[in-house]
């Protein structure tokens, strides 16, 4: 009712007014009245709809007309429609906003598709993973871009519950994989995972479980033949049974080494196996080291030991020393006999180094990077002969890693190596027999830390 008082109204008040005007001056003043009433709200009416018409033109610009009466009520509901329909269209923007922001943020690489296979939108990673542009390839077909035959067989296939796994169109060294998901009236999403340290852990459990089973194989074997002829030749002379079962006991023993080696690096691995800090008395270590060293070497090499520090070491004392009797080991079995073993112990620059340096068949510089890797070895069968696991400095490595320390390799082919294990400063302290710092008796080979 609001709305239409006021017209009501005044149209009542000119009724009454050209009534007075007949009954006082005749119908023709009081039509005269009516027709320039009429004219006026013609014109008023006109005036208005020119102001409107211009202020819709711009709404956002220009400002509203300003009027009385209804023209007043008109403009008023709607620059109150206008208002609210802005602060919406804000709203949805900044949403808007957002969410393409998260869209350009994601690691995976993105592409929206529409009904024809064509590109609409595109994420930065996308470029990363796929070459792909967005500004430059808005529009053009997938297709054209992205020619390989298994991603056409993908598409064309639209399983949206496969996956494909592929090489990155513009990195070889990129592993990816690549998923199709549906959405609104026949548009796709294309994403596109990096999955290279996926694919390269999982390569590197198939290569360890295929080195595990190998080395398993000879001694198994090996063993399985020596009781396979004991069983079916009872009767063999008492020396061929001794013979027998000596090869059986010295390939049992390899499994045995090859196990305890493995569990050790397990151990190591495994995220809650925490580092002990305790005192190391690395001098005693060193000797013992040395006692172990000749007892390996049963009097084929000269040992010597070289103590230039008195400082311990913070950390796992059975960890640094499998570690240490790993480079020590070594040594002695790739230095032929006649040959000079030298351990040292000194401080450089507040740093401990605990070096092992052999006059051994030294190692090629191509070599070097590799030899902490798993069962890499530069001569197999060399290893295979002197009971090598090929888990030796793969220990090493790890155990120092634990330690904040690092392995130095230099070595000369024909001359002999120099193994270097650096210990940082956090990791020293000044020589002292705090309670409970002991070095543990040597097994015969390196056995199990932890
Ligand atoms: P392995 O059980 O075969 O000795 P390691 O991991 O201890 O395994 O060593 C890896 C390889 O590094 C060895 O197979 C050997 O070829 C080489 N190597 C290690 N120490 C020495 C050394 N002191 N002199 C020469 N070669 C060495």
């Amino acid at each position: 009712m609001g709305f239409w008082w006021r017209p009501l109204s005044v149209l009542a008040s000119v009724l009454l007014v050209a009534l007075i005007l007949w009954a006082g001056s005749g119908w023709v003043a009081a039509l005269g009245f009516l027709a320039g009433i009429q004219a006026f709200v013609m014109l008023r009416r006109l005036w208005q709809e020119f102001r409107l018409a211009r202020w819709l033109e711009n709404p956002d610009e220009v400002e509203p007309p300003d009027a009385t009466g209804t023209w007043g009520d008109i403009f008023y509901r709607l620059q109150k429609l206008q208002k609210r329909q802005k602060a919406s269209r804000g709203q949805l923007t900044s949403a808007l906003e957002q969410f393409e922001h998260a869209a350009m943020a994601v690691p995976d690489g993105m592409v929206i598709l529409n009904g024809n296979e064509q590109i609409d939108w595109c994420n930065p990673a996308s470029r990363t993973y796929m070459g792909l542009d967005c500004e430059r390839d808005r529009g053009q077909f997938v297709r054209y871009l992205l020619r390989q035959a298994h991603f056409l067989e993908f598409l064309d296939a639209a399983d949206f519950s496969r996956r494909l796994v592929c090489k990155s169109p513009i990195n070889r060294e990129i592993t990816l994989s690549l998923q199709l998901v549906p959405f609104g009236e026949g548009k796709k999403l294309l994403v596109a995972r990096d999955i290279t340290d996926l694919e390269r852990v999982d390569a590197m459990r198939r290569d360890f479980i295929a080195n595990v089973s190998h080395e398993l194989r000879t001694p198994l074997t090996v063993v399985g033949g020596f009781v396979e002829t004991m069983a079916d030749a009872p009767d063999l002379p008492a020396a061929e049974y001794r013979r027998y079962f000596d090869l059986m006991l010295d390939h049992t023993r390899r499994m045995q080494h090859l196990l305890d080696d493995l569990l050790t690096l397990s151990r190591l691995e495994s995220a809650d196996h925490k580092l002990n800090d305790e005192p190391v008395n690395v001098p005693e270590l060193a000797a013992s080291l040395k006692a172990e060293a000749e007892s390996l070497s049963r009097g084929q090499h000269r040992i010597k030991l070289q103590l230039d520090s008195t400082a311990w070491l913070k950390g796992s004392l059975q960890e640094i020393r499998s570690a240490l009797g790993n480079l020590v080991s070594n040594a002695v079995r790739y230095t032929p006999g006649g040959g000079e073993i030298t351990l040292s112990w000194r401080e450089r620059d507040g740093e401990g180094v605990f070096a092992v340096s052999d006059t051994g068949e030294g190692i090629a510089a191509e070599h070097i990077p590799r030899l902490t890797e798993r069962f890499y070895r530069v001569d197999r069968s060399r290893s295979r002969e002197t009971g090598g696991t090929g888990l030796g400095l793969a220990i090493v490595k790890h155990v120092l890693t634990r330690h904040g320390a690092r392995l130095e390799i230099q070595s000369i082919p024909g001359k002999g190596s120099t193994f270097s294990a650096i210990f940082p400063t956090q990791h020293m302290q000044p020589a002292g027999v705090p309670a409970g710092a002991s070095v543990i008796p040597f097994p015969e080979r390196e056995q199990a830390a932890g």
